[in-house]
C-alpha cells in the first residue's frame, strides 16, 4: 500500500505543528501533575531552624558523659519548648529543656535525649512546673536526635529543576518552600465534535437506527487524564452546514486542538473532510493503522485538527496513537508510553497495517503473555473496557505468532 503513510512518519509529521505552551501562574494545589516552568531555588533552608526529632530534653551533650542507668545524671530543667515556640533564653551548663518534636534548640543545647532515657513521667501535652528535675540515664552523642539548619534543603539549591513534572511529594516542598503561585506550563483545551445523524445525546431513549453518542466522552475522559481540558461542543448532523456550524463554535471556545470524529472516510456522507477543506486544510489523511484507517490531520481555522475515525475503539486508538503526543508536547510531558515485552498466547491474525490489538496480559511460566479480549471489531467499545494493553503488531506482518515477543503499550498498571 504505498499511498498511505507509516504510524511513525504520520505521527513524526503531526508533531512539528506542536510546542510547548506559554507558562501561567496557578495556585499551588492546581500545580499538581503539572510541569514546572522555571527551577525552585530555595530561598531559604529547610529546617530553617535547628530542632528536635522527639520528644525528650535539650541538653548539651558534655553535661552527660557519666550518665548511667544505675548512676542518672540530674539536669535542672530551665525551659519548657512546645512545636511552634521560639526558645526564651539560653541553655547553661548543668541544664536540661523540655522539648517536643519539632520544637526549635534552644541556645546552648546541642543534644536532644528521648524521654524514654530519662526519669520523667509526663505525657506529652502534659504541663510541667518550672524550674524543675530531671535524671538522664544514658550519655549521648553530640548532635544525636537533632535536625540541623538545611539538613532537608539548602537555601540556594535548585530542588526542582524547570521542565520537572510536580508529583504529590512536590506538591509539599514547593508549601515547605512558601510557594502559593506557582509557574506551570498552560494546559491546552482541547474542543471536541462528535458527527453523525445516528447519534443521540446520552439522556435520549434509543431508536432504531440511532446509537448515544459515546466519543465524544471517551474522548473527554482520555483528554482529561493526560491532563488537558475538555470542550464538548454538541454533535453535528451528517450536514455541511450543521458541521459548519458546529466547527465555528468549536472554535469560539478558543481550543489549542479541535477534535472531531467520523466523517472522514470516503463514504457519501462523510462531510467532515468537506468542511475542513473550506475552512482550513487536511495535512494527510492516509495512514496505515488498524484499527482507525479514516483519520485526517490538518488545520481547522489555524488550528490543529484531527478528524479522528467514528468507530469508538479506532477513535480511541488512534487518540493513544497520534493526540496523546501531541498534547504532551504541549504540556512538555515526556511522553513515556508505558510499553512492555509480552509474548503472544495464540495466533493473532494482522493484515499488514499496524495494528494494535486489544489484549489481557497475564504471567505464564514467568512471562507477561498477551491474549486478545475475544472480539476486535473497532465498533466494540467493550474491549477496551477489558483490555490491559495494545499489542503492536508492526507493518507488514500478517500474523502475530505464539510465542512470539511483541511491544505492548500498557492500559492500566498491573503486576505481570
Ligand atoms: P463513520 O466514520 O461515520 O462511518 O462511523 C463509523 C462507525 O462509528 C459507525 O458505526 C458510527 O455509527 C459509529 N460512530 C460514529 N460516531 C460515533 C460516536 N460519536 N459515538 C459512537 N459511535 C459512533
Ligand atoms: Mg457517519
Amino acid at each position: 500500500m504505498p499511498d498511505l503513510l507509516s504510524v511513525d512518519d504520520a505521527l513524526a509529521r503531526i508533531l512539528k505543528d506542536f510546542a510547548r505552551l506559554p507558562a501561567e501562574s496557578v495556585p499551588l494545589l492546581d500545580a499538581h501533575q503539572r510541569v514546572l516552568v522555571d527551577d525552585l531555588i530555595a530561598e531559604h533552608d529547610l529546617p530553617s531552624f535547628a530542632n528536635s526529632s522527639m520528644d525528650g530534653y535539650a541538653v548539651r551533650a558534655a553535661d552527660l558523659i557519666h550518665a548511667t542507668q544505675e548512676a542518672p545524671t540530674h539536669l535542672r530543667v530551665t525551659m519548657d519548648i512546645p512545636a511552634g515556640v521560639a526558645p526564651q533564653g539560653t541553655l547553661q551548663a548543668g541544664e536540661a529543656a523540655r522539648i517536643m518534636t519539632g520544637a526549635a534548640l534552644p541556645e546552648g543545647a546541642d543534644t536532644v535525649v528521648p524521654v524514654e532515657d530519662t526519669d520523667a513521667t509526663w505525657q506529652v501535652g502534659e504541663a510541667i512546673t518550672l524550674p524543675g528535675d530531671v535524671g538522664i540515664r544514658t550519655a549521648t552523642t553530640q548532635g544525636a536526635n537533632v535536625r540541623l539548619p538545611g539538613e532537608n534543603i539548602r537555601k540556594g539549591a535548585t530542588v526542582l529543576s524547570a521542565g520537572t513534572r510536580i508529583r504529590a511529594a512536590g506538591v509539599g516542598v514547593l508549601a515547605g518552600l512558601g510557594q502559593a503561585q506557582v509557574s506551570v506550563v498552560r494546559r491546552p483545551r482541547v474542543a471536541i465534535v462528535s458527527t453523525g445523524d445516528e447519534l443521540l445525546a446520552v439522556d435520549q431513549p434509543l431508536e432504531t437506527g440511532k446509537i448515544r453518542d459515546t466519543n465524544s466522552y471517551t474522548l473527554a475522559a482520555l483528554v482529561t487524564e493526560i491532563g488537558a481540558e475538555p470542550v464538548r461542543i454538541p454533535a453535528a448532523r451528517d450536514d455541511l452546514d450543521d458541521i459548519r456550524r458546529r466547527f465555528r463554535e468549536a472554535l469560539a471556545a478558543k481550543p489549542d486542538v479541535i477534535l472531531s470524529s467520523a466523517g472522514v472516510s470516503v463514504g457519501a456522507v462523510d462531510l467532515v473532510r468537506k468542511v475542513l477543506d473550506e475552512m482550513g486544510h487536511v495535512d494527510l489523511w492516509r495512514i496505515n493503522i488498524r484499527p482507525g484507517k479514516p483519520l485526517a490531520y490538518g488545520k481547522l481555522g489555524g488550528v490543529p485538527f484531527f478528524g479522528l475515525p467514528g468507530n469508538p475503539v479506532s477513535a480511541m486508538v488512534t487518540f493513544d496513537v497520534f493526540v496523546r503526543p501531541a498534547l504532551l508536547k504541549l504540556l512538555a510531558i515526556p511522553d513515556a508510553i508505558p510499553t512492555i515485552q509480552a509474548v503472544t498466547g495464540e495466533d493473532i491474525a494482522s493484515d499488514g497495517r499496524q495494528s494494535y490489538i486489544r489484549v489481557t496480559l497475564r504471567r505464564v511460566n514467568g512471562r507477561p503473555t498477551a491474549y486478545a479480549t475475544g472480539t476486535q471489531s473497532s465498533g466494540a467499545l467493550l474491549s477496551m473496557v477489558l483490555a490491559d494493553g495494545l499489542l503492536i503488531i508492526p507493518e507488514g506482518v500478517m500474523v502475530a505468532r505464539q510465542g512470539e515477543s511483541f511491544a505492548v503499550r500498557v492500559l492500566r498498571v498491573l503486576m505481570v
